[in-house]
């Protein structure tokens, strides 16, 4: 009897709680983040007013309310390849089961020119994978939210793997390489593999060689940043003329050139090393090959966009793709670039064991569309791009 006397009192102050809490707690703004814990603050009081006999029904009520507030949508901007983007878009709705990821796969430089057209008006809550040198441009095109995930400890490099000002953090880490057909080779007696830049002028590459265009690709923009750094601007452009006339075709995507080579329709493809090696694994019959002058390298990216409609939902892929499990997934999507984060063991780490070039991320972002326009106008324009 006492017992339902004190239960009802009890109840009487959940609901006088629950509706002072209703009072107090401002209207959530559309798929904002900053709801949930306005609303979650609000029912906190609530239960301490109602006391520690109501613990089931508030957890509820919290549950409901941080749920009314909460985004149940993400956009994903991805560049990686596409069965990565579908996979890290699975993997991440059996963790958030409430949210349902869509995404779209462009190349870095075709994503950086959607974000710069939708600034005012951004259709993309996250940016994930695709060359840092493309982040930095971003940044200082204010494209980017800052955010301070507690994830960030978990990186293994403080300073190259993430932007002083927290706008974007490395996911990933890959090597550039070049990729040749052993078929080719064997056609070609006498002819080998290419082993430095200065081999891919040689006579013998003459039409052989496929890349992909720097205004679209990333990749092929890292190959660009690399040559201009170890050359020098003036010699660098010199080469950069001569190695556009070995060119057969320009692609659209930078991984692409290892596909098309493996199917024999050009010798030499200059492509992201865990890119080929995704191919070789595939049965096509590449050589891989690093130049000895040394190679460049990207750090993937990841940034929350400016203004994007469901920071809350971006806030948590942000740390989920910071955690080790979650970079150790790559491999189940065929992808083999190193992680970025303590405890996450790198599937190919001979790929990151070769003469690499003190890249510079901030200069080549800094200078990416003065690099690329003198490309584009200079050199190659960039029309009919192979898919
Ligand atoms: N695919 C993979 C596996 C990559 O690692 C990268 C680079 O980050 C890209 C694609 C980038 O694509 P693109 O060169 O088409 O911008």
């Amino acid at each position: 009897m006492q017992r339902t006397v004190r239960s009802a009192i009890l109840f009487a102050l959940l609901v006088l709680g629950m509706v002072l809490t209703a009072c107090a707690a401002p209207p959530p703004p559309p798929a904002s983040g900053g709801a949930a814990t306005t609303n979650e603050a609000a029912t906190t009081e609530a239960t301490a007013e109602a006391g520690a006999a109501t613990t089931e029904a508030t957890a509820e009520a919290a549950a409901d309310t941080s749920a009314a507030g909460a985004s149940t949508e993400l956009n994903v901007l991805c560049t990686p390849q596409v069965q990565w983007c579908e996979g890290m878009k699975a993997e991440f709705e059996k963790v958030y089961p409430d949210i349902t990821v869509n995404f779209v796969r462009l190349s870095a430089g075709e994503a950086l020119a959607r974000l710069r057209s939708e600034k005012d008006n951004p259709q993309f809550d996250i940016w994930w994978g695709g060359p840092i040198d493309s982040f930095v441009a971003a940044a200082n095109d204010g494209l980017l939210e800052a955010y301070d995930s507690p994830n960030l400890a978990n990186l293994r490099d403080q300073t190259l793997y993430k932007d002083a000002d927290n706008r974007w953090a490395g996911v990933y880490v890959g090597t550039l390489g070049f990729a040749t057909n052993k078929n080719w080779l064997a056609d070609n007696p006498g002819v080998t593999a290419p082993t430095s830049w200065a081999d891919l002028l040689k006579p013998e590459f003459k039409g052989q060689i496929m890349v992909a265009h720097p205004s679209s690709s990333g990749t092929s923009f890292t190959a660009l940043c690399t040559v201009l750094q170890l050359m020098g601007e003036d010699e660098g452009w010199k080469y950069i003329q001569q190695y556009a006339g070995q060119v057969n075709q320009f692609t659209k995507s930078g991984a692409a050139p290892a596909k098309f080579v493996g199917q024999g329709e050009a010798a030499v493809g200059i492509v992201f090393s865990h890119d080929i090696v995704a191919e070789i694994e595939k049965g096509s019959p590449l050589e891989l090959t690093f130049p000895s002058e040394g190679t460049g390298y990207e750090i993937g990216g990841m940034g929350i966009i400016a203004g994007a409609a469901h920071p809350d939902a971006a806030r948590k892929w942000f740390d989920w793709a910071l955690e080790p499990a979650t970079q150790e997934l790559g491999p189940k999507y065929e992808a083999y670039q190193a992680p970025t984060v303590n405890g996450a063991t790198a599937s190919r780490p001979e790929l990151l064991d070769v003469k690499l070039i003190d890249y510079n991320f901030q200069y080549c972002g800094d200078n990416k569309n003065a690099i690329v326009d003198k490309f584009t106008n200079e050199v190659a324009a960039a029309e009919n791009l192979k898919e």
